[in-house]
């Protein structure tokens, strides 16, 4: 569903990304994980073009992108790929003057131009989904950081997106409110919803991901199957990642 073929990233002389190539299979969770500094928002960020590579492929379902030094890249061609991914962030992001049913239904009335009665029916079917329907005329600040985020999660899930992209999802949150958390995006997860998910937290990681890749100063060190990645993995500097975090 997602592949990305070596990309290449810089903040002026700081080389952040350095030829990564990862895939995410449809249906897969992935989690993304390494310590902080090693790329992981950066990767994220560059799979729905809020950060642009110097170089190398981005691809989303059936559309993909190829990236230059100097090569101009259409500002329509980034919005098809981007509307193929919805992004869940660490600190949720919700917009302050909408409701919650006001979050969910605002790309849908604004950006897809659904009329407002089909839009509210999606976004309270997506409340119901993340156990938030009792919220639906509540503000954000009224709401729990665990709230806010199955909120936020519900909202990224509005346009029907073929990848959800998660931020730390999980890690401005007490351990109780993340387990809500958790358990939305582990339903999502058995209904078959393609994720990508940075994460430092191994304990998440372990809990959904399908899939494993782990990154070190923008490298990837190691791909596989969690089972693999987590139980025998290939590399000794993932051994040592592992072991220092459980
Ligand atoms: P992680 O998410 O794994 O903690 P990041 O992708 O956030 O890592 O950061 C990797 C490196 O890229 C860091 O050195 C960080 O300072 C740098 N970086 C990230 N975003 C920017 C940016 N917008 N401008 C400049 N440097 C950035
Ligand atoms: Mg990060």
């Amino acid at each position: 569903m997602i592949t990305l073929d070596n990309i290449e990233k810089s903040f002026g002389d700081n080389h952040v990304l350095r030829g990564v190539s990862i895939a995410v299979p449809e249906g897969s969770v992935t989690a993304l994980i390494g310590a902080s500094g090693s790329g992981k928002s950066t990767l994220l960020r560059c799979v729905n073009l809020l950060e642009i590579p110097q170089s190398g492929t981005v691809r989303v379902d059936d559309t993909a992108i190829s990236f230059a030094p100097g090569a101009r890249i259409g500002r329509d061609a980034i919005l098809a790929l981007r509307r193929k991914t919805g992004m869940v962030f660490q600190n949720f992001q919700l917009f302050p003057h909408l409701t919650v049913l006001g979050n969910v239904m605002e790309s849908l009335t604004t950006v897809l131009k659904w009329p407002r009665e089909r839009a509210e029916a999606r976004a309270r079917d997506l409340l119901e989904k993340v156990g938030m329907t009792a919220k639906a005329d509540a503000w954000p600040s009224s709401l729990s950081g665990g709230q806010q985020q199955r909120v936020a999660i519900a909202r990224a899930l509005a346009p029907s997106p073929r990848v959800l992209l998660c931020d730390e999802p999980t890690s401005a949150l007490d351990p109780q409110l993340a387990a809500e958390v958790v358990e939305v995006l582990a339903q999502l997860a058995r209904d078959g919803t393609t994720m990508l998910m940075a994460t430092h937290d191994l304990r998440l990681a372990a809990t959904i991901a399908s899939n494993v890749v782990f990154l070190q100063a923008g490298t990837v060190i190691e791909a596989g199957p969690a089972q693999q990645v987590f139980h025998k993995p290939a590399q000794e500097q993932t051994r040592k990642f592992i072991s220092v975090l459980t």
